[in-house]
């Protein structure tokens, strides 16, 4: 992930000649937007989801303490850094701003100087606050979602999915032998190797809202929204046997001569359908079955 890249400021403001002084001193270093009432504000930060917004308290239509409520009612906007800017200077206007959840309040006529100083100040900290909300999602080691990331989404898609009774594809995936891995080629090795098979499997997905996770040791999870079984299966093989295609030497396996994986895969039935937990435990029920069954290979439930 990127965290250097250019950083959206949206400038909102009912006045042409402010809104072009501001742009003017953020246009060098960032990608600058503007809005010229509350509505576009609205829509901009919507549409764009910009990193702030600079914006007018006194506007006609809707002025910017509505807009900032606005934005704070919607999911989507209420985490985007907001600073007033405006012509209502006395101290109660600017605690008023403030309270309401204003990043900063800067009084107009403002100096440009000032403004640019708290502007940079208040991109940086949402720069750090990105980083840290990756960090806390990715495992360290794969750089797959980690295990708290999958129970977050996985939550939320398994309600969708029984909501919309559309399907919801999971899988389990466990390295075979991957003790006796470690033991024989060390763990550094051992790591390597699961990094191999991490990126392999999340190189294996094929849409923007599949997730590969950690879920703990060599064990990763494979979630698949809107994903039918057999569909399902077909991508969970195609991993599994681009996992072999690594060749990774495995002289202390007693599955094959190079690294293999197992893999329990379950869709949710859309019929009676099953909470999180109760799929999950399918999965993982399946998962067994296949190391119980000799290893390298898939068990999928049976559709029905
Ligand atoms: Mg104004």
């Amino acid at each position: 992930m990127n965290f250097a890249g250019t950083q959206k400021v949206l400038v909102a403001d009912d006045d042409v000649v402010n809104r072009q002084v501001l742009a003017e001193l953020f246009k060098p270093e960032h990608t600058v937007l503007l809005a010229k009432n509350g509505e576009q504000t609205l829509e901009r930060a919507a549409r764009h989801l910009p990193d702030l917004i600079l914006l007018d308290v006194v506007m006609p239509d809707m002025d910017g303490y509505e807009v900032l409520r606005r934005l704070r009612a919607d999911a989507q906007t209420a985490h985007i850094t907001v600073i007033f800017i405006s012509g209502l200077g006395r101290p109660e206007d600017e605690a008023n701003g403030l309270k309401m959840g204003a990043a900063d309040y800067i009084s107009k006529p403002f100096n440009e100087t000032v403004v640019m100083a708290r502007v940079a100040m208040h991109l940086q900290m949402v720069r750090q606050r990105r980083m840290l909300e990756h960090l806390a999602h990715v495992d360290g080691l794969t750089e797959l979602a980690n295990r708290r990331r999958f129970d977050e989404v996985y939550e939320a898609e398994c309600q969708r999915s029984r909501r919309s009774g559309r399907p919801l594809s999971l899988a389990l995936l466990d390295i075979d032998a991957f003790k006796q891995y470690n033991d024989f080629y060390g763990h550094p090795a051992g790591d390597r190797a699961l990094r191999a098979v991490a990126r392999t499997a999340a190189a294996g997905l094929r849409r923007p809202a599949d997730l590969a996770a950690r879920y703990g040791g060599e064990e990763i999870v494979l979630l698949l929204p809107d994903t039918e079984a057999a569909q399902a299966q077909q991508v969970v093989n195609a991993i599994c046997a681009a996992i072999v295609d690594l060749q990774i030497p495995h002289e202390a396996s007693s599955v094959a001569p190079m690294l293999t994986v197992s893999a329990g895969g379950a869709t949710l039935n859309c019929a009676a359908p099953e909470n999180s937990a109760e799929l999950f435990s399918v999965a993982d029920t399946l998962l067994y079955q296949a190391k119980k069954a000799g290893r390298n290979r898939v068990e999928w439930r049976k559709p029905g």
